[in-house]
């Protein structure tokens, strides 16, 4: 699995009907088909959990956690990477730090990327930094944060990214730790938004053409 880009999920898979799965009531019409059932998330995380203990174990460890989307993520990361260092000569020492991020208004990617909250980390000077992310598209967002974290010199940089999106990009924005290679479409769900919508639903799903105008601004 080491240097791989995840498990990939092609442009021409139609995904699941939302009818096989449950969610929230609120949401119905507004979405188009479940493109990751919650499941298979959680069993791609415990895998990379598996893949970063092997690799850092006996390091300590500060996870900067990119919100909000990264939330849900890193929590069942954290956690998956917590039980392995349960009962097991392996452990890493966390810390988790949070960093927040604001690119897209709608479903469109915008120029101007704020870090909010990203007052002063110096304290990452000389430490091992996992940057846990919920999803990359163009890379821009991650070669951003990438050069602000790498401003205050730590000693080691690894991102996990949970999706990574098939488009033109380098590969040199590419995560350590990838979830799954998905089409370049925009998902919602499992702490992923449309303006602020769709965080509350645990499958990554495709918003609908109604989803979209409902909550456009
Ligand atoms: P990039 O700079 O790589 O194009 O965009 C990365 C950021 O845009 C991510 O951190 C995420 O916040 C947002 N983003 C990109 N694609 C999607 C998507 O399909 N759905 C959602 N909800 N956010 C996305």
């Amino acid at each position: 699995d080491r240097g791989s880009g995840g498990i990939v999920i092609s442009d021409d898979w139609p995904g699941y009907s939302l009818d096989l799965f449950s969610y929230p009531a609120h949401y119905s019409g507004d979405l188009n088909s479940v493109i990751i059932p919650h499941g298979v998330i959680m069993d791609r995380t415990e895998r990379l959990a598996r893949n970063i203990m092997d690799d850092l174990w006996d390091h300590d460890i500060v996870v900067l956690c990119v919100l909000k989307g990264g939330y849900q993520f890193c929590a069942d990361l954290v956690d998956r990477i917590k039980d392995l260092s349960h009962n097991s000569t392996q452990t890493i020492a966390m810390r988790v730090h949070f960093i927040r991020l604001k690119s897209y208004l709608n479903d469109k990617s915008t120029e101007d990327l704020h870090i909010v909250g990203a007052e002063d980390l110096s304290f990452l000077a000389g430490k091992n930094v996992l940057i846990v992310e919920a999803i990359v598209g163009t890379g821009k967002t991650m070669k951003t944060l990438l050069k602000h974290v790498e401003s205050f010199k730590p000693k080691l940089i690894k991102v996990a990214g949970l999706l990574v999106k098939r488009v033109p990009c380098n590969s040199a924005c590419l995560p350590d730790y990838v979830g799954f290679e998905i089409p370049n479409r925009f998902v919602v769900g499992y702490a992923l938004d449309y303006n602020e919508y769709f965080r509350d639903l645990n499958h990554i799903c495709v918003i609908s053409e109604t989803g979209k105008k409902k909550y456009m601004i």
